[in-house]
């Protein structure tokens, strides 16, 4: 077994160069798991982490179930192979492949029948006898795989290795390292910054952008469903078409407006998980076509362009085109209107032609023009909803329901708007609508319950299903709440944050000294284990002693304890009461904290603990998760 996981991994290098940042995943055995990325994004030095060839400067990295972060890379039982080959020059292909055995001191036998059966996979065996400077690049990186090969080792790295290749070999070496990897049975990583390696290769391909992983998904699901504008143009080739547009909806029918006054309508249905905030009509969002999803009509209706170029590929065409200005006038000035539209079995189509595009509605694509996030996330973010206030009451949906205390501190006004985020719609009986479908994503339900025009969307159990009359309340504590546009009371969010430092002591047990580590937040003093220590302690040195940082804690994992016990001293201020749920609004350690307590807890004074385990600890100097 060759599973692994990378929890929180960062990289700062000497220099202070983040390379990596928050890298997470648990790779599967006998994954085919991709790094893709352009130059300098940080897929070598994650590689290199996990080999062992670069040190990992916080996260934690597991081969199987053994932390390795600190283990030898001889130890990790993995093989890398590089981009360069890194072969023995005066060495034939034979002890170039045998050398590490030997450096094993694994018996002569057995290097044979390896060296012997990997040179058979690779089809390599009539070169034994040769020196790499005699053989083509394409068979020395074959050597340089038999070389990895003979270790079965657990995990195998690939970085870039066929980066020197021409474009032929390139892509029969593509079918022969998937085809070694199903006959090995173990897991690969392979880094690459050529999206068609990672798309035909991968089993799950990771996307990543200056040191950030962006998406960890599927090829399909990464071409059809990019989080990000980057991964949609990363992704597939020609690149994704990009145009700024605005989005109107009129009842069933969504009319996606060109800067230049050019329209093409979608049926709502399409695109009924976009916010109704982005479909007034008066926001610009990025819109996003791939060129394969883009036919072109000779006359009729659609977006008129005019052809600048023709690629005649054979069995596809790629058209290169123009939109028209803002006043639908065709200028060659204007570099935000270009369109590339591939279409198959067309010969018809000529440089300075004017033709019409048809976007395919089932494959448009839309994104935030500030954050480039998508706005057709598979769960959506929000729900959002407009209420009347009338005296102790809040109506929404054609109920009345109690307006939580929480709330009623805070609104000035008679109409407030909440943002329920799908999660906070929960099983209850303030309210009914009908189910209208149901979707999985992932191993989640979600719900389309039908709320007059539009849709609320419900995460659900197993037992919901389409036609139901679905009951549900809200999680008050979990809606952000808006009042003429203004957020004035936001969720509660999970976790609480605290600042406070980091000791340690130095005891003589049984004659040994053993140091004990510990968080300081206000008066409480809490005793962490060692290997926490150990980590702080080898990312800031020494003066993580004088470091100040942060700690979080699940506000769930925080508990209020009686007054002799260790603990940290709070001052009670206020209480929120938000109906379904109570909080004590906490002073302490500088900060004020939501304590949930029940509904009849009063008191003054409380002393509030939670377990070293349940703490996560984060630098102040540097955004790092530290343990
Ligand atoms: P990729 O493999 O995606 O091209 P790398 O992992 O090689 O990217 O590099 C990620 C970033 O880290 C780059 O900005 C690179 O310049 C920087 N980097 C790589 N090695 C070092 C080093 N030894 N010292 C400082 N910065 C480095």
């Amino acid at each position: 077994m060759a599973n692994l996981k990378l929890s929180h991994i960062y990289k700062v290098y000497e220099n202070g160069h983040k390379a990596v940042n928050d890298f997470c995943i648990d790779i599967a055995d006998q994954e085919f798991i991709v790094f893709v990325g352009p130059s300098g994004c940080g897929k070598s030095t994650t590689l290199r982490m996990i080999a062992g060839l670069e040190t990992i400067t916080a996260g934690d990295l597991f081969i199987g179930d053994t932390l390795v972060n600190d283990m030898e890379p001889k130890d990790r039982d993995i093989a890398m192979v590089f981009q360069s080959y890194a072969l023995y020059p005066h060495m034939t292909v034979y002890e170039n492949m045998a050398f590490g055995l030997r450096n094993r001191k694994m018996p002569e036998e057995e290097i044979k029948k390896r060296v012997l059966k990997a040179a058979k996979m690779l089809d390599i065996e009539e070169y034994l006898d040769r020196q790499p400077k005699a053989m083509s690049g394409g068979q020395r990186q074959r050597v340089a795989l038999g070389r990895a090969l003979v270790r079965d080792p657990k995990v195998f790295l690939l970085d870039e290795p066929l980066s020197n290749l021409d474009a032929k070999l390139r892509a029969a070496m593509r079918t022969e390292i998937t085809a070694l990897h199903k006959s090995l049975k173990t897991t690969f990583i392979y880094v690459t910054h050529d999206q068609v390696e990672a798309m035909t290769m991968g089993t799950r391909i990771v996307v990543m952008k200056l040191g950030y992983v962006q998406q960890i998904d599927t090829p399909m699901n990464l071409y059809n469903e990019p989080y990000n504008k980057f991964v949609a143009g990363f992704i597939g080739s020609p690149q994704m078409n990009f145009f700024d547009v605005t989005l109107k909806r009129e009842g069933d029918t969504v009319t996606v407006r060109f800067v230049n006054g050019d329209e093409v309508k979608l049926p709502y249905e399409k695109v009924c998980k976009i916010h109704e905030e982005y479909l007034r009509g008066d926001r610009t969002v990025t819109f996003g076509i791939r060129p394969e999803h883009v036919s072109l009509n000779k006359e009729g209706n659609g977006l008129k362009l005019i052809v600048t170029n023709v690629e005649r590929l054979g069995n596809e065409t790629i058209v290169y085109g123009k939109l028209g200005d803002a006043l639908g006038e065709f200028t060659l000035k204007d570099e935000g209107k270009n369109i590339v539209i591939k279409v198959v079995d067309r010969d018809d189509i000529n440089p300075d032609d004017i033709v019409y595009a048809v976007p395919n509605p089932e494959k448009v694509h839309f994104f935030d023009a500030v954050t480039e996030i998508t706005l057709m996330n598979k769960i959506p973010l929000f729900n959002t909803i407009h209420a009347k206030v009338a005296g102790d009451k809040m109506e929404l949906q054609g109920h009345s329901v109690a307006l939580p205390e929480a709330y009623k501190k805070v609104i000035t006004g008679k109409e407030i708007t909440l943002e329920i985020p799908p999660f906070a719609i929960v099983e209850g009986k303030d309210f009914e609508l009908k189910v209208s479908r149901i979707e999985k994503v992932d191993d989640k339900n979600l719900a389309y319950l039908e709320n007059g025009d539009s849709y609320l969307f419900a995460l659900v159990s197993d037992e919901v299903k389409a036609g139901d009359i679905y009951h549900f309340a809200l999680a008050n504590e979990k809606i952000n709440l808006y009042e003429n546009g203004k957020e004035i009371l936001p969720a509660v969010n999970d976790e609480e944050t605290m600042l406070g430092t980091f000791s340690k002591t130095e005891v003589k047990e049984n004659g040994d000294r053993v140091l004990h580590f510990f968080y300081n937040i206000g008066d409480y003093t809490i005793e962490t284990a060692p290997e926490n220590g150990y980590k702080i302690n080898s990312i800031d040195g020494n003066n993580c002693y004088k470091y100040d940082y942060k700690y979080a804690v699940n506000r769930d994992n925080i508990r209020i304890v009686g007054e002799g016990e260790p603990g940290l001293a709070g001052e009670v201020v206020g209480y929120v009461n938000y109906g379904n749920i109570r909080f004590a609004q906490v002073k302490a350690a500088g900060e004020q904290l939501l304590i949930r307590v029940s509904d009849d807890f009063k008191a003054d004074k409380v002393r509030l603990a939670f377990d070293a385990k349940d703490v996560s600890v984060y630098s102040t100097r540097i955004d790092m998760k530290l343990c």
